[in-house]
């Protein structure tokens, strides 16, 4: 598995491509802004995006998903309760379009040897989901390096991201912790410094 942050948009969202190298299958995760960019990085490694996978619908996560989607023919999941049509906020853009699909906690997806668990982890937004696949945790803007995602948004909740973030660190083992935001960590670094996190554990 190999593992790309490609930094896009005005936030700097962390767009994840995740690649079987055996296949040259890939899944990209959060395509926020700067289609041209995630799009280059696919054709110069050959790679063929079978997944776009959005950890939240918020807008800085979705600027370049019909782009990528379009462009590479791969199917687009979300979880519905961030879906423009359920939330009706400026904040949460996406609609997902009739060939995509809704997914949620408990589901997993198969891109050739990778497979990416579905992990519910509302709070920050109520549609929001983390990945796990293999040691890699793709945790959206509910878990972010010393810190976790504002609840002050609409939909958010401190209550539901604290049962999320413990969810996360009850998780067993480690995991490489990729954000949607700002540099990547270990869950067990989470775990101890993590002040959130912390009090979460000790909920
Ligand atoms: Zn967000």
């Amino acid at each position: 598995m190999l593992i790309k942050t490609i930094p896009v948009g005005q936030l700097e969202t962390n767009c994840y491509v995740v690649t079987d190298e055996k296949s040259l299958d890939c899944a990209v995760i959060d395509p926020g802004d700067e289609s041209n960019t995630i799009l280059d990085y696919l054709e110069e490694h050959k790679l063929r995006c079978r997944a776009v996978f959005l950890t939240h619908g918020h807008y800085d996560h979705v600027g370049a998903v019909e782009a990528v989607a379009e462009e590479t023919g791969a199917t687009v999941y979300m979880n519905r309760l961030d879906d423009a049509e359920e939330r009706r906020d400026p904040h949460f853009p996406f609609h997902l379009p009739a060939e995509g699909e809704y997914y949620g906690d408990g589901d997993s997806i198969e891109i050739a040897s990778l497979r990416f668990e579905v992990i519910g982890t509302p709070g920050h937004t109520p549609g929001g989901v983390s990945l796990r696949c293999g040691e890699a945790l793709f945790t959206g803007d509910t878990l972010f390096r010393g810190s976790c995602g504002r609840t002050d948004l609409v939909g958010g909740d401190m209550e539901e991201e604290l049962r999320s973030l413990r969810r996360l660190c009850s998780l067993e083992g480690d995991y490489e912790v990729y954000p949607g935001h700002m540099d990547s960590s270990t869950l067990a670094r989470e775990r101890l410094f993590n002040y959130y996190c912390r009090a979460a554990m000790n909920l």
